[in-house]
């Protein structure tokens, strides 16, 4: 059985996508180097996803916006398709890889979603890496910070307002096994009020995954995914209405635009190793392992 691997680098207004090929086509192919020596979906999806916020080019771990105070508080989640297990993270300070407490939430404690100083207290049961401030407070996030008070509003990493363009990130795998995984990360909304908390670490609305549909990654405005629980429509779709992945992404963002005019967008590998992508925004940065090649996306 062959594998599928899908990450992507967050959805909005991408003015140089040629920034993130790059990076985004060697992540995807150290995630592929994984799966085709046999390693989990899940192990795949976490293995992607810390690149993906070890790289200061996303809203994610070290790349994360900054909050109406200027700090990052950054939310990840992951869920095991095989299982259905599932960790989450909100609102924590100082963790280089949230992915990584996710999993261990996952693995390793009887719940599912941990907050705050709660979570950090854990991570460091867990022995997992912590940051300065320093290394999260990036020059660009800054300015990005200011831009955003000055204009008094709250924003997409890749709105129209931010002439960086960072973006939330996420990953989907199928193994050769045939189980999936999904995992998603971010830093939040530029200029968010301190606690408020989006979609990624809540599973259905950004993550998702069954084995008995497909693992999905979102990202976009999270109260408009929470609010369509949009992960886990993207699955029903392929569970009970039996679309392929491509449609049932398409129609997922589809409902996310006509029920809340929505905006974001989702990246999908369902039990047969299709991959789907869908956004409502002007663009999404995607990358793609399958059928043994390695493709980007920033449209
Ligand atoms: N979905 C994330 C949130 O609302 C933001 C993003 O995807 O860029 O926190």
């Amino acid at each position: 059985m062959g594998f599928s691997l899908m990450i992507h680098g967050g959805a909005g207004a991408i003015r140089d996508p040629q920034r993130y090929e790059a990076s985004l086509r060697a992540i995807v192919k150290s995630g592929a180097s994984l799966l085709a020596a046999g390693s989990s979906a899940l192990d795949a999806v976490v293995h992607c996803v810390a690149l993906l916020e070890d790289d200061p080019l996303y809203n994610a771990g070290r790349g994360s916006v900054l909050d109406a105070e200027g700090s990052v508080l950054c939310d990840a989640s992951i869920m095991e398709g095989r299982t259905l297990k599932a960790g989450a993270v909100a609102a924590v300070r100082g963790v280089r890889n949230p992915v990584r407490l996710a999993f261990e939430i996952m693995e390793n404690s009887s719940h599912v979603l941990l907050v705050g100083e709660g979570a950090e207290r854990f991570a460091r049961e867990r022995r997992l890496a912590f940051e300065s401030d320093d290394y999260f407070r990036t020059r660009e996030r800054i300015d990005q910070l200011a831009k955003a008070k000055r204009k008094r509003e709250t924003a997409l990493d890749h709105s129209e307002l931010d002439d960086t363009k960072f973006g939330t990130v996420g990953a989907v795998a199928r193994d050769t096994n045939g189980d999936l995984a999904a995992a998603t990360s971010t830093g939040g909304v530029v200029n968010q009020p301190v606690g408020r908390v989006g979609d990624s670490p809540i599973i259905g609305a950004g993550t998702f995954a069954d084995n008995a549909s497909c693992a999905v990654s979102c990202t976009g405005v999270g109260e408009d995914f929470i609010r369509t629980v949009l992960a886990r429509t993207a699955s029903f779709f392929v569970e009970f209405r039996g679309m392929q992945a491509e449609q049932a992404a398409c129609e997922a963002i589809r409902y996310l635009v006509d029920k809340v005019d929505g905006q974001g967008g989702l990246i999908l590998v369902d039990r047969q190793g299709r991959c789907g992508r869908a956004h409502s925004t002007p663009g999404m940065l995607t990358a793609r392992f399958a059928d043994g090649v390695a493709s980007v996306e920033t449209r």
